[in-house]
Order: C-alpha cells, then structure tokens, then sequence
C-alpha cells in the first residue's frame, strides 16, 4: 500500500489542493471527504449512544444523514461524469488529541460528548481549509464556483457544530495537550 501525503514539512491539505486542476478532481474530493465524514459521524453517533448520551448521538445522527445525502448526491455526479474516486487515505479524519495525530479509528474509541464535538469541529475546519486553499489559489472559474459552493457548505457545518459546543459551557475550545504533557502548564 502506497503511503500518505507525506506529513514531515509539507502542508497535506496544500498537497491535495495542489492536485486539483478541473471540476471533475474537486468533485472526486468533495465526495470522498463527505463519505468519509457520514462514516465518521454513524461512528460518534454510536459511540454517544454507548455512553448513554442520546442527545449528543442526535446530533452526530443529524450531521451523519446531513454528510450522506452529499455524498450521496456527490456520488451521482461522479458516476454520470465517469469521474474516478480518490484513494480514502487522503481524507481520513485526524484526532488532533491523540498524541501524534492519528486517523479516528485508531484513537480512543471512548469519548466523551466534548470531544467528539471537538473531533468534528477540527475535521469540518479542515475539510474547509482545503476548498479555501483551493479558492486561494485562483483557480479557473468552472473550478471556483463548486470550490466556493462547497466551501459554504463546510462554513455551515462548521458553525453547526459550534453551536452545539455552546451548550457544554465547560469546554475547552483548545485541543489540550497529551494529558501527560500537561503538568509543564
Ligand atoms: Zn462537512
């Protein structure tokens, strides 16, 4: 298996956007990083229920089917275009907490609602970060207009989740640090 975007020095979100030339690359991305975060969201969902947290496993539920019906419709385009799908690794969600940051599978599956809020809110940022690099990078106009459709999206899914931040007034909008990091405070 071939690896990652190499992670030391170089941004990965930069190299992906690099990669991206016609609408037909930003609709292969845009569909492999809303399967990705429906995938991601069944999984908090499930992980709030095992914590008896149904509030919290509503709302993961309620971004699940908001990412699926993207990715869904996404797929529908790709296929009608003939557009290839990207390799998976290239979106897999991080866990910024984790003490190197790992994919969402391999770290704690044990999470509390704040952090799983805190998980999504990182990967929304970073699925945004990529349309606005792209943006940034003045792309021709057939590229810009979906980049720009999508990146509003991810703008709102961004703010849905920090409006479900807003009822845990104790959270920490920081990622902390690895907890045994933490007594150099
Ligand atoms: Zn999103």
């Amino acid at each position: 298996m071939s690896p990652g975007p190499s992670s030391k020095g170089d941004d990965p979100i930069k190299a992906l956007a690099a990669g991206v030339a016609s609408p037909d690359d930003v609709l292969a991305h845009a569909h492999a990083m809303e399967s990705e975060a429906a995938d991601r969201y069944h999984e908090l969902a499930d992980q709030m229920e095992i914590h008896n947290n149904p509030q919290t496993a509503e709302v993961f539920d309620k971004m699940a089917r908001i990412e699926q019906i993207h990715a869904d419709k996404l797929a529908a385009m790709c296929a009608e275009r003939g557009v290839t799908r990207r390799p998976p690794w290239e979106y897999r969600w991080l866990d910024p907490e984790a003490p190197e940051v790992t994919p969402v599978e391999e770290a704690h599956y044990l999470m509390t609602a704040p952090q799983a809020l805190k998980l999504a809110l990182h990967n929304e940022k970073r699925a945004l970060a990529f349309y606005e690099t792209l943006l940034a990078g003045s792309p021709p106009d057939d590229v810009r207009a979906l980049a720009e459709e999508f990146a509003a999206e991810e703008r709102e899914h961004v703010s849905l989740v920090e409006k479900w931040m807003a009822d845990y007034p104790d959270i920490d909008p920081h990622i902390p640090e690895d907890p045994d990091d933490a007594v150099a405070h």
